[in-house]
């Protein structure tokens, strides 16, 4: 069966990201999934339904993008108590499967 590609997105990232690694093979944080659409956690709680994730936040010290519902959600959830924000990234730990490997098939050119 011949793969069709589909319609080209145009992302932004910063140019010291790293690139992105084959399906399956380790998450490096480079970022494309979430600067290409948002997850599920972003849809369900950020409300966002299109573009790069708002949540994306770029870690000068690793070089490489992080998710900002695993580091700091109580900046996005107004209504999250600070003192709910390490179990609250636990569960956007597994929603999100992070550690898991990467799972973007997205072609980058
Ligand atoms: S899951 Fe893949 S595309 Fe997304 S940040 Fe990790 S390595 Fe990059
Ligand atoms: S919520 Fe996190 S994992 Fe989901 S798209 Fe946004 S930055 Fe990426």
């Amino acid at each position: 069966m011949v793969k069709q590609p589909t319609s080209p997105t145009l992302i932004w990232l910063r140019q010291q990201a790293p690139l992105k690694p084959e399906v399956g093979q380790a998450c490096n944080g480079c970022g494309v999934c979430c600067a290409a659409e948002p997850c599920p956690v972003a849809l369900v709680f950020l409300w966002q339904r299109r573009g790069s994730c708002r949540a994306l936040l770029w870690d000068q010290a690793s070089s490489a993008y992080r998710c900002g519902m695993l580091v700091q959600p109580a900046q996005y959830l107004r209504w999250l108590p600070l003192c709910w924000q390490a179990w609250f990234a636990r569960r956007v730990r597994r929603w999100i499967a992070a550690g898991v490997g990467c799972d973007s098939s997205a072609h980058i050119e």
